[in-house]
């Protein structure tokens, strides 16, 4: 058992901005001595500093669907997988954009737009960037983000100049862990691609996906790549490992290992949005409304190919907690809303399964 001291130098460093020392980071996974819940209330003061107690709530919408010719072993769409997927070309324009109304509707700060595949041609890209000006001038307020794969300078700069906020493209796993994940595309395609946008002048979303056989050094040093690279977002994933898909690790995770893993996330990176993401519902199981006092933002239903729980029900927990939701929308009037339920169908078509592990195209 730490001191109470230890836990407030804790929170204190990273609200002063100073990064967490390396040999301090492995002990917040793995030392019994720093106790859970004072580490999660050390991460909260951090969190409760930037964000207040709002959540912030995204929506994806899963755009289109089909087998990959890339190789992620953690992914049902890619061509090395057996999972049987729904096959479906890139949504019409009409669909996209009602599903982005009923995602304001439904309180989304930011509706991300996500397509399988290595990455997108001039014409998706144009296509893409219509989309995003679209959008923005319907819902000034809801942020959108894109996750479409390897992206280079050009495209980066049509979708920048569409007005897109923030540009979704996972690391996933170590650069020493990669090749063992992946060998269509490597990790410095990624690096590339985040560069691509970020020089565009977009944001840069970039997370990762816990439990893929990566050492917890190698996590603790993907904490503070993420912290070098000024991501502005961070989605933290859990491997959900699906029947057909090669990934493995995934039983490794324990409820509070993940909790641990947050709070690291949080104490090395204190300013940025840091989700809690695929495997919620799985992974935290009955500590999942503590996944947000380190996280400040989680997905309301679906990954890429993942139900996640019924909207109602995470909104209900985010309610029971005390949080608010930032958005147009209070949350009590978004829980009071007839209909809420049609939005568990934006991500997932009617007699699909479920599709895709993760937010990591
Ligand atoms: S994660 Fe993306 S790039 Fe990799 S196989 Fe799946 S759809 Fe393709």
């Amino acid at each position: 058992m730490q001191d109470p001291a230890f836990y407030d130098a804790l929170a204190q460093r990273a609200l002063d901005g100073q990064p967490l020392d390396p040999d301090l980071s492995r002990r917040l996974l793995d030392d019994d001595t720093i106790d859970l819940l004072p580490l999660v209330h050390a991460a909260y003061r951090v969190r409760f500093a930037r964000w207040g107690k709002t959540v912030q709530v995204h929506v994806i919408n899963n755009a289109q669907n089909g087998r990959c010719p890339e190789d992620c072993s953690y992914c049902s769409q890619a061509r090395t997988s057996d999972e049987p997927i729904a096959d479906y070309p890139m949504k019409s324009e009409e669909e996209i954009l009602d599903e982005a109304r009923r995602a304001y509707e439904a309180g989304a700060h930011r509706y991300c737009m996500v397509f399988a595949g290595r990455g997108p041609g001039d014409g998706r890209t144009q296509r893409l960037a219509d989309l995003v000006r679209q959008i923005k001038s319907r819902y000034a307020n809801m942020e959108v983000c894109v996750s479409a794969g390897l992206l280079d300078d050009q495209k980066a700069k049509v979708l920048a100049d569409a007005g897109l906020d923030r540009y979704n493209h996972n690391l996933n796993t170590s650069p020493r862990n990669y090749a063992k994940i992946c060998t269509t595309h490597t990790y410095q395609d990624r690096v590339d691609t985040l560069a691509a946008a970020r020089n565009a002048g977009m944001e840069c979303c970039s997370g990762l996906i816990v439990g893929m056989g990566e050492t917890r050094d190698e996590l603790i040093d993907l904490a503070m790549t993420f912290r070098r690279m000024d991501a502005k977002s961070i989605p933290v994933n859990f491997l959900l490992p699906f029947e057909g898909t090669h990934a493995t690790g995934a039983d490794e995770l324990t409820p509070e290992y993940c909790l641990r893993v947050l709070c690291l996330f949080r104490l090395a990176n204190p300013t940025a949005e840091v989700r809690v993401a695929a495997g919620r519902e799985v992974h935290f199981r009955s500590l999942q409304v503590m996944s947000l006092y380190p996280a400040n933002s989680l997905f309301l239903d679906g990954y890429l190919n993942s139900r996640g729980d019924a909207a109602a029900t995470t909104l209900q927990m985010l309610a029971d907690a005390g949080f608010k939701i930032e958005s147009d929308h209070d949350l009590s009037a978004v829980l009071g809303r007839v209909g809420l339920e049609n939005l568990v169908e934006l991500n997932v078509r009617k007699s699909e399964r479920d599709l895709h592990p993760t937010a990591a195209t």
